[in-house]
This record gives C-alpha cells, sequence and structure tokens, in this order.
C-alpha cells in the first residue's frame, strides 16, 4: 500500500516535463517523447515509475530528468535500497548481505545484485575518495600514521606471469596497502597511550607504492597517504608519528610524505619477528624458543639493542632467519629506541596498524573461498574503508546533492 501510494503521487507529478523540448548534454535540443515506465525496486516494495523521456536526434541517445533528480540513472534499485546494498556489502559476503536485506529489511535483492551494485558504489566511493579532500585541523597536537600491507587472494586470471610466493613461482595474491591514521590521547591505568575511540580512519587499495627518481609523479599509494595526512590535518599535527612493520617502502614513503615525522617500528611487529626467529633456531613449541624470545622481547623493551644484536649474532651464521633479523634491527634502530619514545609520551604499539590489516581487509577479503577480480577487490576495499572511517554518511549527503 505505501509502495502504491508514492507510486501514484510521483506518477500524478508531471513536473518534469519541461516542453516539448529540452537541452541534450551534447549542445542539441533533444524532444519530448512521451512518459514511459520503469520498474523500481524501493524500501517499500516495487514501485512503476513513469517519467518523461526526451530523445536528442543529433547524438541518438535519450534521458530521462527524474531518473536523474531522483538518482535513478543506471539503476533499478532506489537509493535507499542502493544504500543497504552498500552497507551489506561493505560489511559481509554478498550472499549473507542478499540474505540480511531479505531478513530485516523484506527487499530481495540476489546475491549477484548485490555484488554488482556494492561494486558500482565502491566505485563511486573510490573516485569520490580521490577528488573530494577537505582538510580538518589536527585534533590533537600528536598523531599517528600507520602503513601496511596484506595479501588478498585473487582468482588465477588476475595472476597470470606474475611472481609470488607459491612453490612453483606463481602468485595466490596482491598486496592492498593499507593507510591509517589515527589519535592517542588516552591513557591506560599504566600511563600507556591507547587509541582513542572513533579516531581511526583507514584508507587502502592494491596499487604500487614504488616510485623511481625518474617517476613525474608518487606512486598511486604515495598519492593516497599524501591524501589521508592532508584529510586529517596528520601535516599541521605539532608531533606527527608514522609507525610501520619494518619493511622498507613504508620507510621510502615515510621520508617522502612525511618528513621530520618520528618513524617507529611497531613494536608488535618487532617482537612478532623476534619471536619468529626464536622459533627458526629452537623449534615452534620448544620451551628455549619461548625463553629466548622473552629475553629479546625485554631488551627490546628496556632499549638494550646492542645485548640484542649480540643474541643475534651468534645464530646468524647458522640460521637464515636470525641473519635476517640482525639485518633488520641494524637497518631499523633508530626506529627501535622504545625507551626514548615512550618517555615522550608516545604510542609504539597500538596494535592499530597491525589490527588495521584485519579490521579493515582481512574480514571481509581474506575469508575462506574468497577469489576477486583486481577491480572488484578494490571497489569493496573503498566500500569498506568509507565505511569503517566515519565517511559514508559524507558520501551519501554529496551524492544526493549530485542527483539533486
Ligand atoms: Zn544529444
Amino acid at each position: 500500500m505505501a509502495a502504491r501510494a508514492v507510486e501514484q503521487r510521483l506518477n500524478a507529478d508531471h513536473s518534469d516535463y519541461t516542453g516539448p523540448t529540452r537541452p541534450c548534454p551534447c549542445g542539441q535540443p533533444a524532444r519530448y517523447a512521451g512518459r514511459r515506465a520503469k520498474r523500481i525496486q524501493s524500501v517499500l516494495g516495487d514501485l512503476t515509475l513513469e517519467r518523461a523521456y526526451y530523445h536528442c536526434a543529433a547524438c541518438q541517445t535519450g534521458f530521462y530528468p527524474r531518473d536523474q533528480h531522483l538518482g535513478l540513472v543506471g539503476s533499478s534499485l532506489s537509493p535507499a535500497v542502493t544504500r543497504m546494498v552498500g552497507l551489506v556489502g561493505a560489511l559481509l559476503s554478498f550472499a549473507e548481505g542478499s540474505e540480511l536485506m531479505r531478513e530485516l529489511a523484506g527487499v530481495p535483492v540476489d546475491a549477484k545484485h548485490v555484488e554488482r551494485t556494492a561494486e558500482a558504489l565502491g566505485r563511486e566511493i573510490a573516485e569520490d575518495e580521490r577528488r573530494v579532500l577537505e582538510p580538518e585541523p589536527p585534533p590533537v597536537p600528536t598523531m599517528y600514521l600507520g602503513m601496511d600491507g596484506t595479501g588478498v587472494p585473487l582468482r588465477a586470471s588476475e595472476l597470470e606471469g606474475r611472481a609470488g610466493k607459491q612453490p612453483d613461482g606463481s602468485a595466490k595474491t596482491r598486496e592492498v596497502k593499507l593507510v591509517t591514521v589515527w589519535t592517542a590521547e588516552a591513557r591506560d591505568d599504566a600511563g600507556t597511550p591507547v587509541r582513542d575511540p572513533g579516531s581511526v580512519t583507514y584508507s587502502a587499495a592494491i596499487e604500487s607504492a614504488a616510485s623511481r627518481d625518474t617517476d613525474a609523479h608518487p606512486s598511486e599509494f604515495a598519492q593516497r597517504v599524501d591524501r589521508e595526512a592532508r584529510r586529517r590535518g596528520f601535516d599541521h599535527a605539532s608531533r606527527r608519528v608514522v609507525l610501520g612493520d619494518g619493511a622498507p617502502w613504508i620507510w621510502n614513503l615515510a621520508d617522502e610524505q612525511c618528513p621530520g615525522a618520528t618513524q617507529i617500528v611497531d613494536l608488535y611487529h618487532a617482537k612478532q619477528h623476534l619471536s619468529d626467529v626464536a622459533k627458526a633456531i629452537y623449534g615452534p613449541s620448544s620451551d628455549l624458543a619461548t625463553q629466548w624470545a622473552k629475553q629479546r622481547h625485554d631488551e627490546l623493551d628496556d632499549g638494550k639493542l646492542d645485548a640484542m644484536r649480540h643474541a643475534l649474532r651468534v645464530h646468524a651464521e647458522a640460521n637464515d632467519e636470525a641473519r635476517k633479523c640482525l639485518d633488520y634491527v641494524t637497518r631499523n634502530q633508530r626506529r627501535m629506541r622504545y625507551p626514548h619514545f615512550r618517555a615522550q609520551g608516545l604510542a609504539v604499539s597500538s596494535g592499530v596498524v597491525e589490527a588495521g590489516c584485519k579490521v579493515a581487509i582481512g574480514t571481509r577479503l581474506k575469508r575462506a573461498g574468497m577469489h576477486w577480480t583486481l577491480a572488484g577487490a578494490n571497489t569493496i576495499i573503498a566500500l569498506r574503508c568509507c565505511k569503517l572511517s566515519g565517511r559514508f554518511e559524507d558520501f551519501w549527503e554529496r551524492r544526493s546533492a549530485g542527483a539533486r
């Protein structure tokens, strides 16, 4: 009944007829060619809308002014249903999303349609993210920016010819690169900085972070980091901290995009690294491994990097992992001065970077049986980052303003 009422009201309104001709985007006049019906799925049920149709003989295309006004161009879903689909597509698999739409809203949209709509929306959001940059002032004096990468499984056809870590040298995944910005003014009982709830934003994509000196533009990911930093006011914070694991691309980017920021190897990553070395030396389930790792972790916490490097050097010749870790510590020792950073009240291991990959990417894109296309993965990553960063509402406001 509600659907019929809306339908009748919209169909009785002929204000979308504005005369026998109307300018076509090509510049020529388009002629009115009667009212035509289209079936729309709305949250109230299906609607059959009759809209004025204008056709341009010069460019052989036609358009419906009302579709543009209502945001129905190229879609049989109403904007509210599209928004629901965007939400479920950001959070759940397409099949689960379809089921939730049916269960909670009584709106049947099959899984394939959820997928197409969510991906189209993700493309719009990715485009919107590149275009709209409204810098905020830094909310607090100290801001953190983290970067990390995580592999997402792609379809075999998307990976042809790419080198990877499989035994035969092929690849199963591509790396999503993630930038996260947050603040940590809050303190726990021990006085350790903890992430401020609601302060985290994410931006990510499968894209290159490598740029050569000869390149005219920074890499795509470098530009993403720059946009996110500017959007959050990171550039204007009086203290700026870049956190990451030890990967060289992260620090290259930090040097380029955030000169002068304090660089810290995420303590969580560093400890993880040492635990892996302990297992490589003593075996995965040995008490010696646990003990050895504990000693190294304590040395890290206490800033005894020389003692730690000594302990690694003892095993470096016989053990490849130990040798690599020794290189890692040597390369990053400036970024591992944890007592020094703590004394300044800085967060050294927020877990935000690590959790970011899991929360923003893993829980949606790395589930069993999922194999993405490159383009599909990037649209859903854009959609999800938008939602998790609290930017979904702003996007919809811009989108409906654009339609009007
Ligand atoms: Zn035309």
